[in-house]
């Protein structure tokens, strides 16, 4: 048996123990052996082992692909299959990887704790009454239970990084543009960024040297040829590393501090230094995110419409009751109040005082980054201000939810690359830290990246 139908087979046995963690969508072990015969046939063409061959990918069930259907988790899209695969999946499988599941994620990308899902919650892999983040936590869940090295998922605002730190695993966000959003399902389209979790970050790293490159197929995609990634650095002399006072609030988790402070002593160590810097406007940057967020998203999802994509609803009024009806059905809860939010802040009276506002104040973080990166080389920060939350916590309180993305919408709303790595536990709980760099300077934060790694023990308790 070829090294991929081993790895195909072992994939589907684990994806079989791990059915209640409800992490996938869609896979059979039909569709995984497709995988790595295609696999194989790659490394035959070649005459030798492409770059990820037989490795087994989950990829978030937002990324379109041919073989399975792609439904968003949500019924608008029950039954949907597309007709072309996404860019990040062709490059994948041509460097010999395999797609292993479809994995579940809250409704068109819209959460962050992956309860939003029509197709029921995603399990923490190791606290099953607590979230794994969202929006892509069937990814992160697969990734931290061992049933993948490395999956996709996509950031609008923190969807990677979020449940990253939340699951104990590496996440990264490339800087806008740099990976081709082509296939990817449209939430936002001026924040969305087809992200990586993985292990290690050298396996992020890997992934994204596939991945990343110009698309002509996405207009948004840069000008530039796959990013080459480096080795861990081994001395830190010289590297300016800059700690956001606003991103250490006085009623910051202790075990979140502890775990930034951890990582700041280790970075000092190994001949970096730590200059405190401001990011003045953070504070304003989950209201910005909201608005800018819904409203590119009722643009964007006006297209399911019981026409064209998936389900539609059996009334046989005229074509406006049509679209209603479908919609009505097919959207759950909050995908709906993403799209009266957008809607509102875009109609003729409000667009003013709300979506114009939030594109300034968009401008002003942006800013912000460009300002503390003429000062340092990278950012220090927690991912989140708080470790897993409990299934429940935050469902019947959506403001409560968005708040918790406080510490990752920024750098989408910038565009600037960013990658969560596991810093130690906080009364046993996964705790993330996260590092920033200035835009398109990928190679240079997962090199950062690694050296953190390998100097945190992610096990151990910090608090
Ligand atoms: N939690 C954020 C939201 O609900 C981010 C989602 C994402 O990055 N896809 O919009």
């Amino acid at each position: 048996m070829s090294a991929a139908a081993e790895a195909a087979l072992r994939t589907a046995e684990a994806l079989e123990r791990s059915a209640g963690l409800n992490a996938t969508l869609h896979w059979s072990p039909e569709l995984l052996r497709a995988e790595a015969a295609r696999a194989d046939a790659t490394r035959a063409a070649r005459g030798s082992d492409p770059a990820l061959y037989a490795t087994p990918v989950a990829v978030k069930d937002n990324i379109v692909t041919v073989e399975q259907p792609t439904t968003c988790a949500s019924k608008i899209l029950e039954g949907y299959t597309s007709p072309f695969t996404a860019t990040a999946v062709e490059r994948l499988r041509a460097a010999g990887a395999m797609v292993a599941c479809k994995s579940n994620l809250d409704e068109f990308a819209m959460g962050s704790s992956t309860e939003h899902s029509a197709f029921g919650r995603v399990m923490h892999p190791e606290f099953p009454d607590r979230v794994p983040g969202g929006s892509s936590g069937g990814s992160a869940a697969l990734v931290a239970a061992g049933v993948v090295p490395v999956a996709l998922g996509s950031e609008t605002g923190g969807s990677v990084r979020q449940p990253a730190a939340f699951c104990g695993v590496v996440g990264f966000k490339p800087s806008y543009g740099r990976v081709s959003r082509y296939g990817l399902v449209a939430f936002a389209s001026s924040l969305d960024a087809i992200s990586v979790f993985s292990g290690t970050t050298s396996n992020a790293a890997r992934v994204l040297q596939v991945i990343s490159g110009h698309d002509p197929l996405d207009a948004t995609s840069l000008l530039e040829p796959p990013v080459t990634v480096g080795p861990a650095r081994g001395s830190l002399a010289g590297v300016r590393i800059g700690l956001p006072a606003e991103y250490l609030p006085a009623d910051l988790d202790p075990g979140v501090r502890a775990a930034v402070e951890r990582t700041a002593d280790l970075l000092r160590s190994s001949g970096a230094e730590l200059v405190d810097v401001s990011l003045p406007h953070t504070r304003y940057a989950v209201p910005a995110y909201y608005i800018v967020a819904p409203a590119e998203a009722s643009s964007n999802l006006a297209r399911f419409d019981g026409v064209r994509y998936g389900h539609r609803a059996a009334e046989q009024g005229d074509v406006a009751a049509l679209y209603a009806a479908t919609r009505g059905e097919g959207f759950g809860a909050e995908v709906r109040r993403r799209i009266l939010v957008g809607s509102y802040v875009l109609s003729a009276g409000y667009y003013d005082a709300y979506y114009r506002k939030a594109q300034q104040v968009r401008a002003l973080i942006a800013a912000d980054f460009h300002d503390a990166f003429q000062q340092v080389d990278f950012l220090l920060a927690p991912t989140t201000p708080t470790p897993a939350f409990r299934a429940g916590e935050k469902t019947e309180d959506p403001v409560a939810m968005y708040q918790a993305d406080i510490f990752v919408c920024p750098a989408n709303l910038a565009g600037v690359p960013a990658i969560s790595v596991p810093a130690g536990r906080s009364g046993g709980l996964p705790v993330g830290i996260q590092l920033l760099a200035p835009y398109r300077k990928d190679a240079d934060l997962l090199e950062l990246a690694m050296t953190v790694e390998a100097g945190l023990d992610r096990q151990a308790e910090v608090r």
